[in-house]
């Protein structure tokens, strides 16, 4: 879009095009939205099955072609180091050299390091503690049961796959967004994008950080189009656990919330499928199957409250606690206490600095990679025309 408005730019990748879905996902990772809606500018999926979800490898491929399509001007293994404010622009220091640029564009992504609580320094040392960044499969995990900590979409993907495995596994639920993969025949995506939910813009949420905060969908990409959901999980041998309040002594404690955490995600999920139904019913010939409403989250018995992690059948903890961004390279004061970059939709709180692919940037799509053709648009908009000013 940059080249559209014949502007000079150039784009620095510390690894290689697509590094992310290359170097950073596990190995069984899908998309959780599927090939229809993946898409770039000028770029849509074209293969035999629309309604799948494309593998790392696949999504990887999918970007490089997006940049090879029109030459994009790529520099590879080129890490910024430093980014500094100096008189009319900034100055980048990058592992090639430095560069001078007039306007700059953060598009280093949402989840540059794992989310991980404090409270990890004290699982006892006989437990590994493994991030989604360094998890690969079951099998490179120690022998022995596993607790993954946080029910979003990573948690319950990891809790289904090493539940499988054949290995204990306990999830620590705490607050989450549940999700059926399909409603009324269609992709639950598709009810997303169609009734209006992904389109709407930041400057029409009431609580925007809230919004920003959201943990994922409990979703997963799999060529059955499964639920995976807490009863799915649960009907496997999952143990279900409240949220991981701290580790005392080599225990680990857990929150009693479990109920209300599951009523709470039902009535959220009812209230989203009532959305779409008011839709369907103002949009006259829609082509779906009727109304439908899911069993509630089944709650266990008597959720255990504690886990003696110093026993030796938990061995691992997986901390499917969410990502978030790194920005200790920009120096520059735009990031609040909390670590998170100060914009308006955005644009950010320097001059002609923006950012791009962060949650809910500047619509609830923001930080999907469908999202960013409409964000890029404005912010390229808003870029020539400070250029021009
Ligand atoms: C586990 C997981 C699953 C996801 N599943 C989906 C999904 O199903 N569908 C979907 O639409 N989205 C999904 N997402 C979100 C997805 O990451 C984004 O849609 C998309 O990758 C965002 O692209 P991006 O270019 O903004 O960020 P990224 O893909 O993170 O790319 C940022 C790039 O910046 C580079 N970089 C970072 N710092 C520097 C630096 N200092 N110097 C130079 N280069 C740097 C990185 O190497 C990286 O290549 C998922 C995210 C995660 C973590």
């Amino acid at each position: 879009m940059l080249g559209e408005h014949s502007i000079d730019h150039v784009v620095l990748e510390r690894g290689e095009i697509a590094n992310s879905w290359r170097r950073e996902r596990w190995d069984s990772l899908r998309l959780l939205t599927p090939n229809w809606q993946t898409r770039l500018p000028g770029l849509r999926y074209a293969g035999a099955d629309p309604d799948a979800y494309m593998t790392c490898p696949e999504v990887a491929g999918f970007i490089s072609d997006f940049a090879a399509s029109f030459a994009a001007p790529v520099r590879t293994q080129t890490e910024v180091k430093s980014v500094t404010p100096v008189e009319d622009g900034y100055s980048v220091t990058t592992n090639n050299g430095e560069l001078r640029c007039r306007s700059l564009v953060i598009a280093s992504g949402a989840c540059n390091v794992p989310a991980v609580p404090a409270l990890r320094q004290a699982v006892p040392s006989s437990v590994e503690s493994v991030t989604p960044f360094d998890y690969r499969n079951p099998s490179r995990l120690p022998e022995g049961g596993v607790l993954v900590v946080g029910a979003s979409a990573t948690g319950v993907q990891l809790a289904d796959e090493i539940r499988r495995s054949g290995r204990r596994a306990v999830l620590s639920v705490g607050e989450h967004v549940r999700l059926p993969r399909t409603y009324r025949g269609r992709d639950v995506l598709w009810w997303m994008m169609a009734s209006g939910v992904w389109d709407q813009r930041y400057d029409e949420i009431d609580d925007l950080e809230r919004a920003r905060a959201l943990p994922s969908p409990q979703l997963v990409g799999t060529p059955e189009r499964t639920t995976l959901d807490l009863n799915a999980l649960s009907a496997e041998g999952v143990e279900l656990v409240g949220r991981l309040a701290a580790i005392r002594d080599g225990c680990a404690l857990f929150s009693g919330g479990l109920r209300n955490q599951f009523a709470l995600a039902d009535l959220k999920m009812n209230r989203l499928l009532d959305t779409f139904d008011d839709w369907a019913r103002g949009a006259g010939d829609v082509e779906a199957g009727a109304p439908e409403r899911f069993e509630p989250t089944r709650v266990p018995a008597s959720p255990r409250l504690s886990l003696d992690l110093t026993r030796g059948d938990i061995r691992s903890i997986v901390w499917a606690t969410g990502f978030r961004p790194d920005y200790n390279w920009l120096k520059v004061p735009v990031v609040d206490a909390k670590g998170r970059l100060r914009h308006d939709g955005g644009v950010v709180d320097a001059p002609r600095m923006y950012a791009i692919g962060l949650p809910v940037l500047r619509r609830r799509k923001s930080s999907f990679i469908h999202g960013a053709e409409d964000d890029a648009r404005d912010l390229v908009e808003h870029l020539v025309r400070s250029l021009e000013a």
